[in-house]
């Protein structure tokens, strides 16, 4: 049984340590008091990716301002699984339910990549950060995902890092199975979920022609992007990642 997971979490990027007062800024104050209904002698949960979760104590509070007064250590800093969702921007809502979704299976970076058939252009960071740094606090994780800025396909294949299998979800209908292919992989990895467009068959060839790329079929039927991220990430992380 989680110990006090009913007690509220939020995510600070401070250094966090027993004894340590924190003012908390605007934004974290007003989201304490007018979200979070939090009172002065309130009792919550603090946490970042470097040193874990903390209990702590609400002070001082107003709409503006708040202290939070950490006490003790509830659990240690702890990684996410090493997997990369490499996607291509889609519609606002469903990007939003991309990173939501994809924060709370344990994801440890984002990255947005604009490709032929894109039709939304760069994704705005900050509101990005905001969306996973709010899933994180909700799916109880103790850090929160990287999140790159949106390059091209092009830029991403140019600066791809040897040793990570790129497991490309490629809706064409003629590669392996993604369990099988999953399966069978060892080693750091990354998953690459196309436009609403689908992917040009220059850019499959090219993709193809990586020594790193690994084609993975979603099954006979076409997922949407928002879809078959989460399908791809689901099966990565029940095969290779922290659900055995
Ligand atoms: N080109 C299709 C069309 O216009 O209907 C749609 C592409 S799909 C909405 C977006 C992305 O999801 C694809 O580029 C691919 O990465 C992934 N995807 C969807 N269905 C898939 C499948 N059955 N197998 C592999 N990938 C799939």
């Amino acid at each position: 049984m989680r110990e006090n997971y009913k007690l509220t979490r939020l995510y600070l990027e401070v250094h966090l340590s027993a004894g340590a007062e924190i003012n908390l800024s605007k934004s974290q104050a007003h989201y304490l008091v007018s979200v979070l209904r939090m009172a002065d002698g309130g009792t919550l949960r603090v946490f970042n990716g470097r040193d874990g979760e903390w209990r702590a104590s609400v002070s001082d509070v107003s709409r503006k301002s708040a202290t939070i007064t950490i006490a003790e250590q509830l659990r240690p800093a702890q990684k996410s699984p090493d997997i990369w969702l490499c996607f291509a921007p889609v519609r606002k809502h469903r990007n939003s339910f991309i990173l939501e979704k994809a924060t709370e299976l344990g994801v440890s970076a984002l990255k947005p990549v604009t490709t032929a058939r894109t039709q939304f252009g760069k994704m705005r960071l900050d509101k990005m950060h905001a969306q996973i740094i709010e899933a994180a606090e909700q799916t109880e994780r103790l850090d929160i995902p990287e999140l790159d800025d949106t390059t091209t396909l092009n830029q991403m294949i140019n600066s791809w890092p040897e040793n990570r299998t790129l497991i490309f979800a490629d809706e064409k209908g003629d590669a392996a199975p993604a369990l099988e292919a999953i399966q069978n992989i060892s080693g750091p990895a990354a998953l690459l979920i196309g436009p609403e467009g689908g992917f040009e068959d220059d850019e499959r060839t090219h993709l193809r022609s990586q020594s790193y790329v690994l084609p993975v079929s979603l099954g006979p039927r076409i997922l949407r992007a928002d879809t078959a991220a989460i399908s791809l990430l689901t099966l990565w992380q029940a095969v290779q990642g922290d659900w055995n």
